[in-house]
C-alpha cells in the first residue's frame, strides 16, 4: 500500500468502509493473523489484523472507556482484572486508572501485536508498561480454563470470532469465565455490531443469559467500527450496572461519565428485539 491508496475494510460483500491510508508504518505475517500498522489521513494511527481495523487513535478512547469503566464502575472494589485480548494497551491503560485495581492479567495471544503496538502505537501501549500489569503472552481460552474464584472483573477485548478469537465466543469460554470470576464477578465482552452482527449478538445473550443472573448489552458509538455502532455484552453474578450510587472517575475521560454509563443501557427497540430468541 502507498501514499494516498485506500484500506478497503468488507463487511458484507456489498458494504464496505474505505480509508485513505498516509502510510504503512509496518506489515507483517504472524503466526495468527496478518498484522499492518498503518497511518491513515483522518484517524490517524491504527492497528490492523486481517484487513479489519481494530483501533484507531481518532477514536479508541471511546472503545477502551467503555469496555472498561462500566464494569469496574458498577463492581463496588474491583481489585483483580483479567484482560483477554487486548494487545494494543488501551483497555490496560484505562483499567489501571482505577485505584481499586490491584492487579491486572493482560493475556494476549500474539507477541508481535504488542511490539508492534509499543512501537507505533504509544498512546494505548502505555498501558502494556504500567506497574499494575501483568502481560502474559498465551492463549486467553486456555488461561480462563485454568482459573476459579480469581477475578473481580474480566474483560475480553478480542478481535473479530474468527481464526484465533473464535472460541472466545462460545458456551465453554463464558462457563470458564464465569467459573474464574469471584462471587460478585462482571465480565464484558466486546460483541460487535447491532447492524451487521445481529445473529452473534442474539446467540451471545442467550448463551450469557443461560449462565450469568444478571445478563445486559449496552452500546457505545466508535466511528471506526462498521456501522458505528458497537455492542458490548456484560454478564454479572450480583451488581447491576444500573445499581444506584455507581461511582464517577476522578480523572479527565473523553467519552465516559455516570451519565454515559446508563445511557449505555438504553436500546432501542431494534436492538432490544435482539434479546429475544430467534
Ligand atoms: N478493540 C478491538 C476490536 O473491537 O476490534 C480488538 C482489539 S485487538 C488488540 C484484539 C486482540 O485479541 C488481538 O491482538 C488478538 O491477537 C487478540 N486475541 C485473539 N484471540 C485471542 C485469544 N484466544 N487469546 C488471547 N488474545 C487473543
Amino acid at each position: 500500500m502507498n501514499h494516498g491508496d485506500w484500506l478497503i475494510e468488507e463487511q458484507t460483500p456489498s458494504y464496505r468502509t474505505q480509508w485513505r491510508v498516509r502510510r504503512v508504518l509496518h506489515e507483517e505475517q504472524t503466526p495468527f493473523q496478518h498484522l499492518q500498522l498503518v497511518e491513515l489521513e483522518d484517524f490517524g494511527r491504527a492497528l490492523v489484523l486481517d484487513g479489519a481495523v481494530q483501533t484507531t487513535v481518532g477514536d479508541e478512547y471511546i472503545y477502551h472507556e467503555m469496555i472498561a469503566h462500566v464494569p469496574l464502575f458498577t463492581h463496588p472494589n474491583p481489585e483483580r482484572v483479567l484482560v483477554i485480548g487486548g494487545g494494543d494497551g488501551g483497555t490496560a491503560r484505562e483499567v489501571a486508572r482505577h485505584p481499586s485495581v490491584k492487579g491486572i492479567d493482560m493475556v494476549e495471544i500474539d507477541r508481535a501485536v504488542v511490539d508492534a503496538c509499543r512501537r507505533h502505537l504509544p498512546e494505548t501501549a502505555c498501558g502494556l508498561d504500567h506497574p499494575k500489569v501483568n502481560l502474559v503472552i498465551g492463549d486467553g481460552l486456555a488461561w480462563v480454563a485454568g482459573r476459579s474464584d480469581a477475578y473481580d472483573v474480566i474483560l475480553v477485548d478480542s478481535s473479530d470470532p474468527v481464526g484465533p478469537a473464535e472460541g472466545l465466543f462460545n458456551r465453554t469460554f463464558y462457563e470458564n469465565v464465569y467459573r474464574a470470576l469471584k462471587p460478585g464477578g462482571i465480565f464484558v465482552a466486546q460483541v460487535l455490531s447491532p447492524f451487521f452482527h445481529q445473529k452473534l449478538i442474539r446467540d451471545v445473550y442467550q448463551v450469557v443469559a443461560s449462565i450469568f443472573p444478571i445478563t445486559m448489552p449496552y452500546l457505545a458509538v466508535v466511528p471506526t467500527y462498521p456501522s458505528g455502532l458497537h455492542c458490548f455484552m456484560l454478564g454479572s453474578k450480583e451488581h447491576s450496572p444500573l445499581r444506584p450510587g455507581i461511582g464517577a472517575p476522578t480523572w479527565r475521560t473523553r467519552w465516559y461519565t455516570p451519565e454515559v454509563h446508563r445511557a449505555a443501557f438504553q436500546l432501542p427497540p431494534v436492538v432490544a428485539e435482539l434479546l429475544q430468541p430467534a
